[in-house]
């Protein structure tokens, strides 16, 4: 079968190490954003079937091998499925790409080696993490054992499904849990294709499951039902906080990985040339669908003319925008119609309230495809929409500021708290705002790093939990405490 054919077939649902077909015989299109055209069918899960995969992953869990066996056995299996994605990488890539509309020399370079990075730091964690032996005196023995929580609903967005959805998966597989996966509707492929490489490299059955169909049903399913111990979930802060109400009748335990707002400061001692760069990656990449993207961008009025001119050469010349397979692309179209439209909302609005558009606002001349180009407004007040609310598009906000205490308010005022970054050669000022800046991340002289060894994740309204690194493991686990009386 070529590749066209082979992702030209309607997908099925995987559940218990099978693929089975919804019992509604219902089907959802799955878009390419580039071409407007529907890439395949997609089951639309119903409650039979969600129910199907929570008894299948709750079954695995009490009486298959997986959380039983010997850690380092399971984090050989995950070695195993690391090197069976590197063998299909080029297609997880190229899946990845006409789902999404991220250019394919992205998800080739990053996503995929990115998701192979993931599971194999979190293989080697499978037996790196253990309780602890309490300093009892000789009348008892105490001490901590390490327990997967059980059964874990992995709920994703649509904007980096691959990388989003591994950073869940790999630890909670690690600890020993078993799965159900809810993809986003419109980008559900890497999932299936993802359950494709689990089934190849022989994880055991129900250990993950896939069921693919609207939030408001199967992923409430998910949320409400008794036999699911934990979600862990990555969308909009609205929808994080439907999800812990809902989840708060069973007292599951819950991660939220929410919006952004992240303000990107530059200050007039800033290596200005590096700042523009990542200014301009802070908000083009991924089409700036990326919760910590650096939508707001502070510049002290003494270098705001010479930092925006390199802005925007840097937005000009980095960031083409065209064909996801085109290898010169560097943004490709907007995930969906409703997407742009919301986009292009904001730009409106933007207009509307006053904010001065300097660049872009209007669409490439591409025939089909959600595309839009790199907008940027300058003198925007910190209380307009524009830097208020999570665009999630190619819109900057360049916001003036004069003094430090000033711009560490701004950049606070805000009830996101993902990430933030700044540009200064003075470390102690660097030091005195990495301090006070309220959120999960702080870039200093650089935006946008980030490693599976490092912690990610919000302050306030931006979620709680983490992920990446040791620290998320303690989110896929309960600590018990086991006394031995002599
Ligand atoms: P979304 O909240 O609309 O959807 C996310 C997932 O939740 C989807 O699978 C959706 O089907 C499901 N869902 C929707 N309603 C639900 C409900 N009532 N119960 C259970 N599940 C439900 O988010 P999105 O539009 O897919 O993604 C974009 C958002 O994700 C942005 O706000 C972005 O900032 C955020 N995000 C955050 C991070 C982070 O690490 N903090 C990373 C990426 C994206």
């Amino acid at each position: 079968m070529t590749f066209a054919e082979k992702i030209a077939e309607p997908r099925k649902l995987f559940i218990d190490g099978k693929w089975i077909e919804p019992e509604s015989a219902r089907y959802f299109a799955t878009v390419n954003p580039a071409t407007e055209e529907a890439i395949t069918q997609v089951p639309q899960a119903g409650e039979r079937e969600t129910d199907l995969a929570v008894a299948a992953a709750r079954r695995a869990f009490e009486q298959g091998p997986w959380a039983a066996m010997k850690p380092a056995e399971r984090g050989k299996k995950i070695f195993r499925i690391a090197e069976v994605v590197e063998q299909q990488a080029e297609e997880l890539a190229l899946v990845e790409s006409l789902d999404t509309g991220k250019p394919l020399s992205f998800t080739r370079t990053r996503d995929v080696p990115f998701a192979v990075d993931l599971l194999r730091y979190y293989a080697g964690w499978a037996n790196k993490f253990y309780g602890a032996t309490l300093p009892t005196d000789e009348s008892a023995l105490a001490c901590t054992l390490r327990e997967p929580v059980g059964v874990v609903a992995i709920i994703t967005p649509w904007n980096s499904p691959l990388i989003l959805s591994l950073m869940k998966i790999a630890p909670a597989l690690a600890m020993g849990n078993t799965l159900i996966h809810k993809p986003a509707s419109w980008t559900p492929l890497s999932a299936l294709k993802f359950a494709e490489i689990c089934q190849a490299a022989g994880l055991p059955e129900g250990v993950y499951n896939v069921v693919t169909g609207p939030g408001d049903s199967v992923g409430t399913r998910l949320v409400t039902h008794p036999d699911v111990n934990k979600v862990s979930f990555t969308g909009e802060t609205v929808t994080g906080k439907i999800i812990m109400e809902k989840a708060a009748a069973t007292l599951k335990r819950i991660s939220l990985e929410l919006g952004g707002k992240s303000p990107h400061i530059v200050f007039a001692d800033g290596d200005l040339e590096a700042a523009a760069t990542f200014a301009a990656k802070g908000f083009c990449l991924n089409q700036g669908q990326i919760c910590w993207a650096g939508s707001r961008v502070f510049v002290e009025e003494k270098v705001h003319d010479e930092f925006l001119e390199k802005l925007l050469r840097h937005v000009r010349e980095d960031w083409t925008v065209g064909d996801p397979m085109d290898p010169k692309t560097q943004m490709g179209p907007l995930i969906s119609k409703t997407q742009l439209q919301q986009v292009t909302g904001y730009i409106e609005e933007g207009k509307k309230e006053g904010a001065k558009l300097i660049l872009g606002g209007d669409r490439p001349p591409m025939k089909k495809g959600y595309y839009l180009n790199p907008t940027v407004f300058d003198e925007v007040d910190n209380r307009m929409k524009l830097a208020r609310e999570e665009i999630f598009g190619p819109v900057l906000a360049i916001i003036p500021f004069k003094e430090f205490d000033e711009v560490i308010e701004k950049a606070n005022d805000t009830f996101y708290g993902l990430a933030s970054g700044l540009w200064t050669k003075d470390m102690k000022k660097a030091y005195r705002a990495a301090r006070r800046l309220k959120a999960g991340s702080v870039w200093v002289n650089c935006y946008g790093a980030l490693d599976v060894m490092a912690p990610f994740g919000g302050f306030k309204q931006s979620g709680f939990g983490r992920e990446f690194g040791q620290e998320v493991l303690p989110l896929y686990t309960e600590t018990k405490t086991v006394w031995f009386q002599m």
